[in-house]
């Protein structure tokens, strides 16, 4: 599962962010509903309703060779894909705050888009994967400012991000930030994505893994609070 073997993001149908959807293409059979969270892993489910889940769950990664998806496959089979991943990225970042994720876009904008326009608002939004099914957001409203049309730039970034290794929360920064100067989802703009961020598709695909386990799974595999004192 390494970047060589990833499509070129051009040919890719579901980018990440904003105005994209991660829909699934394989229509929902109620396997979810039948299947509970607590039959996994497999050997507790009925074949059918195994084989329908995990092609449910694999909605993430449509857009990737059907190679890849096998693997994936197999990782879920053997129950080790959240193993794979809090292996690969042990721990999370411990950027919790609004203000900390703030300084932490605006210090990526600083060192590679200084010239792009300014970023006034940088949040997490807990309701972004669901309602827009997206995992960031960036929103540019335009207002009249001294005569002339000026445009507020803002950043949304999912929560699923505030529990989630550096990399991942690099990539959707990188990701929002790229908006900035590119709107579409072109080669263009993966080729920004990449500049500041060399291994973008890999992070992007790995995100894509760990919303196949919180699929799967249904917890988070990080989580920076500190835990609660016993009594
Ligand atoms: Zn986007």
């Amino acid at each position: 599962m390494n970047q060589s073997v990833l499509p070129w993001p051009w040919q890719r149908r579901s980018p990440i962010g904003a105005g994209t959807t991660l829909s699934c293409d394989v229509g929902c059979i109620g396997c979810i509903g039948r299947c509970s969270q607590l039959c996994f892993p497999p050997a507790r489910c009925h074949p059918l309703w195994y084989i329908a889940r995990l092609m449910h769950t694999l909605k993430y990664l449509t857009a990737y060779p059907e190679q890849l998806r096998t693997q994936v496959s197999g990782l879920i089979a053997q129950d080790r894909l959240g193993d794979t991943l809090r292996q690969r990225y042990p721990a999370p970042h411990g950027i919790r705050t609004d203000r900390a994720l703030y300084d932490y876009v605006q210090d990526l904008k600083d060192e590679y888009l200084r010239q792009a326009a300014p970023v006034s608002k940088v949040a997490f939004d807990s309701k972004i994967q669901v309602v827009q099914h997206a995992l960031g957001l960036h929103t540019a409203i335009s207002r009249v400012q001294g005569g002339r049309l000026k445009a507020k730039h803002e950043i949304r970034i999912a929560s699923l991000f505030r529990d989630a290794p550096l990399p991942f929360l690099r990539m959707i920064a990188v990701h929002e930030l790229a908006h900035l100067k590119e709107k579409e989802h072109d080669k263009a703009f993966y080729k920004l994505c990449c500049w500041m961020e060399p291994a973008y598709h890999q992070l992007e695909f790995d995100v894509r893994l760990y919303l196949t386990w919180l699929d799967l799974a249904g917890a988070r595999l990080w989580n920076a609070e500190p835990a609660p004192l016993s009594r």
